[in-house]
């Protein structure tokens, strides 16, 4: 395990019967498993939030066990369209954010995958500390559950694009997502997913050879390599060539249409001579584009295009045959952008 300590196990990484046999395993009948799962899933903190359940359980758990919630450290609601913002804090006193989303189609929540990151694209906050531990799969279950009972609302998709790169915890995030469709649990349909990555070729691929239909968004910023290697340390292990290679066999393998995020940075990658390459580099293939003028960090000098360079990127791909959208902003208001609600708390 990362960081050396031995971390007590984590409730929320068990699948029902998991939890059940595990029960069993402590002498007890399978249906105080079933209980254990129900406070879970109704959010408790802790174990001694689960009373219905004997007191010589509840202490045998807490010995072995944590639930794996996170303590709500700051939260922000943007008074412009209700996004909320959190910061939340792990046992072992880890903090990553996590974000509400409202939207006409049902109720998001954006997760973090891991604390930190190790990818350090010049543009993300998240990486600037580099990565500290990867989650589990139950981890970022109760990022989902935490803001589920603070928002009171059921939450019906997930995106995985909060700190960290989903597919340098490969394991946990498919975890993650299983427990999400789990029936007993959250039940949230696999097709209400979205998983985004850096572009990790062997893991793309190893994530279509698990046909989940869950949609990939992967982060491209760039129509060449070199420009890339300006945003991206990553380019320098996979070319993008080799990127969409990996993107066409996850379209083969599980029929899905692929998204690529693009975030248009002034003077780096939002020349209309970038949306021409880019529109010939994704061209034939079943997939979206996402425009999304970047969010300025602090300490960078990069800047979002106006509008007016924001709408021509996107006509050019679309005269090309390339369906774009611009992301629409959220949470304007209350530091809405990638990282920056930990950041700020961490200066403080
Ligand atoms: N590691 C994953 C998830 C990262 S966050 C990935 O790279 O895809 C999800 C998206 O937000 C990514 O496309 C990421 O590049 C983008 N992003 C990060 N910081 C940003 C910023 N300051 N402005 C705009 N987009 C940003």
């Amino acid at each position: 395990m990362e960081g050396g300590k031995m971390r007590k196990r984590v409730l929320l990484d068990f699948g029902l019967q998991e939890l059940k046999d595990m029960v069993a395993g402590y002498g007890y009948p399978g249906y105080r498993g079933k209980q254990v799962w129900d406070w879970l899933y109704k959010g408790a903190a802790g174990m001694r939030d689960m009373r219905n359940l004997p007191g010589d359980l509840i202490s045998r758990l807490e010995e072995d066990f944590v639930t794996g919630m996170p303590r709500i450290v700051k939260k922000q609601v943007s008074a412009l369209d209700g996004t909320a913002k959190y910061l939340v804090e792990y046992d072992d006193g880890s903090m990553v954010e996590c974000v509400y989303l409202i939207y006409r189609f049902g109720r998001t929540v954006c997760v973090s995958s891991q604390v930190g990151c190790r990818m350090g694209c010049s543009f993300c906050a998240s990486t600037k500390g580099g990565l500290v531990r990867s989650l589990s799969g139950g981890e970022m279950l109760a990022q989902v559950l935490t803001v589920q009972k603070d928002a009171g609302e059921r939450i019906t998709n997930v995106v995985v694009m909060g700190s960290g790169e989903p597919m340098d915890n490969f394991e946990n995030v498919v975890a993650f997502i299983r427990l999400l469709g789990s029936e007993e649990g959250l039940n949230i349909g696999l097709r209400h997913v979205t998983v985004s990555t850096c572009g990790l070729v062997p893991e793309i691929k190893r994530l279509a050879d698990l046909k989940l239909p869950i949609t990939l968004s992967v982060s491209l910023h760039a129509a060449d390599d070199e420009t890339r290697l300006r945003l991206m340390p990553v380019a320098r292990k996979y070319k993008i060539e080799e990127v969409l290679e990996g993107c066409r066999y996850y379209i083969q393998r599980t029929g899905r249409r692929v998204t690529f995020e693009y975030a248009l940075v002034e003077g780096v990658n939002d020349r209309p001579g970038d949306a021409e390459k880019l529109a010939g580099l994704l061209k034939g293939m079943l997939c979206n584009v996402n425009l999304i003028p970047v969010n300025p960090v602090e300490g960078s000098l990069m800047r979002q295009p106006d509008n007016r360079r924001v709408r021509t990127f996107k006509r050019i791909l679309a005269d090309r045959g390339i369906n774009a959208t611009v992301r629409r902003e959220m949470g304007r208001d209350i530091a809405g952008a990638c990282g920056q609600l930990k950041a700020g708390y961490m200066k403080e």
